[in-house]
C-alpha cells in the first residue's frame, strides 16, 4: 500500500508575523529545507520565495486574510521546488500558521489531478476515497487479516470554539504530522473528515493494533505549540479487525465507529476493540434502564470507609440496578450506557439526593459522618450541574462539609470552562472533592494545585501490587509511598480503595494513608446495614 505520494503529511509548518518574519518552523521543515533550515528563524517567509511567486502571495493574502492558499515556488537548497501553501491567520496576536506541502512531484503531469481527489486538502493524508478504495483493494486481495482503527480526537470541538477555525485546522495538522510519524511501512493513514482520522493496519489482528494505536494516546496527549495558546487534546479510538468484526468496507468501520463510541463513553482518551455483542446489548440495555428508573429498580448501597485506627468514619454510595429482565447488572457495565442514552444527569441527579437523604438519617447517629457520590464526568456537562447538588443539600439540610464528590481525572482533563466554574462554585458552598482512580490517568501536580481538590483515591490497581511476598512489589509499594507523601506535600489526603489484606493495610497505614476502604472492613451493604454498623460503634466507643 505504499505510494510515494501515501504518506505524505506536510513538509514544512511556519509560523510568522503579520511581516512575515519567522517566528517557529516545524522539526520537519527543518530537515525539509535542508542546510538552510536552522537559519531561517528570524528571516522573512518571503526571502525563502522564488522572487516571481512572491505576488502570488501577497495576492492571495491580500484577498483572504483569514485563510487563503496558493501554489508557488520556494528556494530549497540550491534548487526551488512548487509547494501548495495554505495560511490561517491567528488574529489575536497577529500571526500566520502556514502549512508548506512540497507538490514539485505532481505539479509536472495530471497526477496532481489524481493526488487532489484522493487527498484531504487540508492535511494531505490519503481522503475517504482513498481509504475505501485501498481497504476494498485488501479485501479484493483475498484473506489476510487487517485491523481499521478510528480515532476521533477530544476535545476539538473546544479548540475550535475557543479559538477559532484557524487554530483548530492547524491542530488538525499537527495531529496528522503527530499521526504520521507513528503510522509504518504498510499501513495507510487517513482523514475522513472533522477530527476523524483512521488507520488501516495490515497484517495485524485487532490485539497487534491495540498495542500498536497506544503510541497513538501518548502522541496526542503531548500539548499543542503549533499555536500560541497551548492546548491538550486526547484521542478516542475504535478498532475492528477483518474478518471476524466485518467483511465488507462499510461493516468493518460502523464496527469500528461503535467501538469509538464506547472508547467515548468509558471516559474518552482510551482504544476499545469492538465486540460483537455490543449493538445488541447496549440496544436492550438502554431500553431496560429507560424502564428500569420508572420502575425503581435503581438504588444505592454504601461501603464504609475507616481511619487507620478502624474508626468508621463515612460511607462511599455505590449505585446499583436489579433489572426485571437482566438480574443484577454492574454498574461498570450500566454507566456507560447510561450516559450514551443522555440520562446521566438524571440518574446521577437522583443518586446524589438519594444519598444526602440517606446520610441525613445516619446524622441522627453520628453527626460527623461523610458521604462519598461517584459524579461522572458527562454530569459536569449537563446544564446546572451544580445548581442541583446545591438543591440537594438545601433541600436535606445536610452539612455541605460532610459531603465529597468524587469525580476521575477525566473531569478535570477536560478542563472546560463550565466544569472549572461548578467545581468552584461548589467548593465555596463547602463540599469537598476527591480525585478517584487516583493513578490511572493523566493528572499532573499542576491539576490538582490549580483545582479545589481535598483528597485523592488511590487506585486499588496499586493498592493490589502491595502484596509482602512478591519481589516486585518493592517497586509498586514506593509508588504507593511516593503517591502519598507527594498529596501530603500539597495538602491532600489520601484514600485507599480495594484494601483486601491486612498486610495492605498495615503498609498503607505505616505509610501515613488517612482513610481505608475495601473488602477486608466491609463490602458494600444496605443502609440499614450501615446504620448497624454505626450502632455497633457508638457502642463500643462508651
Ligand atoms: P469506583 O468509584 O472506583 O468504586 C469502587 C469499586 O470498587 C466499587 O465497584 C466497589 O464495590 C469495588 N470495591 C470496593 N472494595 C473492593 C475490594 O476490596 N476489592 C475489589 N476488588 N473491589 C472493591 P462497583 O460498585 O462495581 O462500582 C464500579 C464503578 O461504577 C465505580 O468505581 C464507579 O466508577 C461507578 N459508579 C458506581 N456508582 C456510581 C454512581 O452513583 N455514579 C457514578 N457516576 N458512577 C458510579
Ligand atoms: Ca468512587
Ligand atoms: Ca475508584
Amino acid at each position: 500500500m505504499s505510494s510515494p505520494t501515501l504518506d505524505r503529511v506536510l513538509d514544512a509548518v511556519f509560523r510568522v508575523d503579520g511581516q512575515f518574519r519567522i517566528k517557529f518552523i516545524s522539526d520537519q521543515g527543518q530537515r525539509w529545507l535542508g542546510q538552510a533550515g536552522p537559519a531561517v528563524l528570524g528571516a522573512n517567509f518571503f526571502d525563502l520565495l522564488h522572487p516571481t511567486d512572491a505576488e502570488r502571495l501577497t495576492h492571495a493574502c491580500a484577498e483572504k486574510p483569514d485563510d487563503f492558499s496558493c501554489d508557488l515556488r520556494m528556494f530549497r537548497g540550491d534548487a526551488d521546488c512548487w509547494v501548495n501553501l495554505r495560511a490561517y491567520r491567528l488574529a489575536a496576536v497577529d500571526q500566520y500558521v502556514l502549512c508548506v506541502i512540497d507538490i514539485s512531484p505532481w505539479r509536472t503531469d495530471d497526477s496532481a489531478y489524481r493526488h487532489a481527489a484522493e487527498h484531504d486538502e487540508l492535511t494531505g493524508l490519503a481522503n475517504r476515497t482513498y481509504f475505501k478504495n485501498a481497504v476494498e483493494a485488501r479485501l479484493r486481495s483475498g484473506g489476510e487479516v487487517f485491523s481499521v482503527a478510528l480515532l476521533d480526537l477530544d476535545g476539538f470541538k473546544k479548540v475550535n470554539d475557543t479559538f477559532g477555525h484557524s487554530m483548530g485546522d492547524a491542530v488538525l495538522v499537527e495531529t496528522s504530522r503527530r499521526l504520521s510519524r507513528i503510522v509504518g511501512g504498510d499501513d495507510l493513514l487517513a482523514r475522513l473528515g472533522g477530527d476523524e482520522f483512521v488507520l488501516l493496519m495490515v497484517g495485524k489482528d485487532a490485539a497487534m493494533a491495540n498495542a500498536m494505536v497506544k503510541s497513538v494516546l501518548m502522541a496526542i496527549a503531548r500539548p499543542y505549540d503549533t499555536a500560541p495558546h497551548n492546548a491538550y487534546l486526547g484521542v478516542s479510538i475504535g478498532i475492528a479487525q477483518f474478518p471476524i468484526h466485518g467483511t465488507d468496507y462499510s461493516t468493518l468501520l460502523k464496527n469500528a465507529d461503535t467501538a469509538m463510541y464506547h472508547s467515548k463513553n468509558a471516559g474518552k482518551n482510551r482504544v476499545s476493540i469492538f465486540a460483537a455483542d455490543d449493538i445488541s446489548v447496549d440496544f436492550s440495555i438502554r431500553a431496560a434502564i429507560h424502564n428500569g428508573i420508572h420502575e425503581g429498580e435503581f438504588y444505592l448501597e454504601y461501603q464504609p470507609q475507616y481511619d487507620v485506627q478502624r474508626r468508621l468514619v463515612g460511607v462511599e454510595a455505590l449505585m446499583r440496578w436489579t433489572s426485571r429482565d437482566f438480574g443484577r447488572v454492574a454498574p461498570d457495565k450500566f454507566i456507560p450506557v447510561v450516559e450514551d442514552a443522555g440520562l446521566m444527569p438524571f440518574l446521577g441527579k437522583w443518586a446524589l439526593r438519594y444519598a444526602c437523604h440517606q446520610l441525613k438519617v445516619f446524622h441522627q447517629r453520628m453527626p460527623d459522618f461523610v458521604m462519598s457520590v461517584n459524579v461522572s464526568p458527562v454530569q459536569f456537562d449537563a446544564d446546572g450541574f451544580d445548581r442541583h447538588v446545591l438543591d440537594a443539600i438545601v433541600e436535606t439540610g445536610v452539612d455541605p462539609a460532610k459531603v465529597v464528590l468524587e469525580i476521575t481525572e477525566s473531569t478535570l482533563m477536560r478542563s472546560q470552562d463550565r466544569t472549572e466554574r461548578a467545581l468552584a462554585t461548589l467548593r465555596e458552598s463547602g463540599i469537598r472533592f476527591s480525585i478517584d482512580d487516583f493513578g490511572t490517568g493523566f493528572s499532573s501536580l499542576a491539576y490538582l494545585t490549580r483545582l479545589p481538590v481535598s483528597s485523592i483515591k488511590i487506585d486499588k490497581a496499586f493498592v493490589r501490587a502491595i502484596e509482602e511476598q512478591r519481589l516486585t512489589s518493592a517497586t509498586d509499594k514506593r509508588l504507593v509511598t511516593a503517591m502519598i507523601n507527594l498529596a501530603h506535600s500539597i495538602d491532600l489526603k489520601v484514600v485507599a480503595e480495594g484494601v483486601e489484606t491486612e498486610a495492605q493495610f498495615d503498609f498503607l497505614r505505616q505509610s501515613g494513608c488517612n482513610l481505608i476502604q475495601g473488602y477486608l472492613l466491609g463490602k458494600p451493604m444496605s443502609a440499614a446495614a450501615i446504620g448497624q454498623l454505626l450502632d455497633r460503634h457508638l457502642e463500643a466507643a462508651l
